[in-house]
């Protein structure tokens, strides 16, 4: 442990601020890092008095924000460490960070699925770091997931992830693209849910650098109009899902009323656009027949 003044603390953040970059990614740093909550940030304001423990010294802190001053890597991907709902999870540049907005699928997942008592069978395509299938299997013990992911390196990170929540066996890991890894459970699954890549090629081009050179294209291109995953997703839905299963995925803000009609064309029923926290169409859902 590393004691440190608030006030000498204080005169560090200010000049490694200074340098450039936004207090949010610095307080990101010094939680991950250092250990130190946003809740102990923000005290600190109020009570200069106090000391205060970090888990590393400054030095190595301010190493590591200066990579990302110059680099313009992702703190979550310096630090191997992304915040998500409760979670804290392992990432890489193998998979996205995990974002806030994504945050949501698991409250309106649990607002379709009162009883907590009921046996559910659940996909999640494309896991990445796990987030969406790991918070969902925490939550509800009772239920069986299954995760897919086309990156090798995803399935591991995912995997350990779990496993640094659960000693149980109610999520798997499946290596291979959306459905593939499915072929036994046709017909079987209560609910589907995905976060695919789905960000069109134009407005791939022009991401911010920290996103467009660091994070999986993999996992962010979704082709021309950024539907080419969300349409092999839907499409394929019907072979795998239960009568009157349900279809959870993200889409980009303007996708909204596409991949509704993408559902609806496939015979989905009850189909509904949802909104995120910004007000952005950003979830469209349905039920298979
Ligand atoms: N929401 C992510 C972003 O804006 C994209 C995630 C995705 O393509 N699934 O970068």
């Amino acid at each position: 442990m590393f004691l440190i003044s608030a006030e000498k603390f204080s005169l560090w953040k200010k000049k490694q601020l200074s340098k450039g970059g936004d207090n949010h990614s610095l307080n990101l740093l010094l939680e991950s890092l250092g250990g130190l909550s946003n809740i102990e940030l923000n005290l600190l304001k109020i009570n200069l008095e106090k000391n205060l423990n970090f888990k590393v010294n400054l030095d190595l802190i301010e190493s590591f924000w200066d990579k990302h001053l110059n680099t313009s890597i992702p703190i979550q991907y310096l630090s191997g460490i992304s915040f998500w709902r409760n979670l804290k999870l392992e990432v890489s540049n193998r998979v996205l960070i995990p974002r806030p907005e994504t945050e949501l699928i698991i409250d309106i997942i649990s607002g379709i699925f009162k009883n907590k008592e009921e046996k559910i069978t659940f996909v999640d395509l494309g896991t990445g770091s796990g987030a969406i299938s790991i918070a969902l299997a925490l939550e509800n013990p009772n239920w069986n997931g299954i995760a897919t992911d086309i990156d090798k390196n995803a399935i591991k990170i995912a995997s350990r992830n779990f496993a640094t929540y659960s000693n149980q066996s109610n999520l798997k890991f499946y290596n291979g693209n959306w459905w593939d890894p499915l072929k036994n459970f046709k017909g079987e699954i209560d609910f589907a849910v995905s976060n695919p890549p789905y960000i069109p090629q134009d407005t791939y081009e022009v991401l911010p650098i920290e996103v467009k050179n660091f994070e999986p294209k993999l996992a962010l291109l979704g082709g021309q109009e950024g539907l080419d995953h969300i349409n092999q997703i839907v499409q394929n839905a019907p072979l795998y899902l239960k009568n009157k299963g349900w279809l959870l995925i993200e889409n980009h803000f303007d996708q909204g009323e596409k991949v509704k009609k993408l559902f609806l064309e496939n015979r989905f029923t009850s189909v509904k656009v949802l909104k995120d926290f910004s007000g952005i169409g950003r979830f469209t859902i349905g039920r298979y027949k």
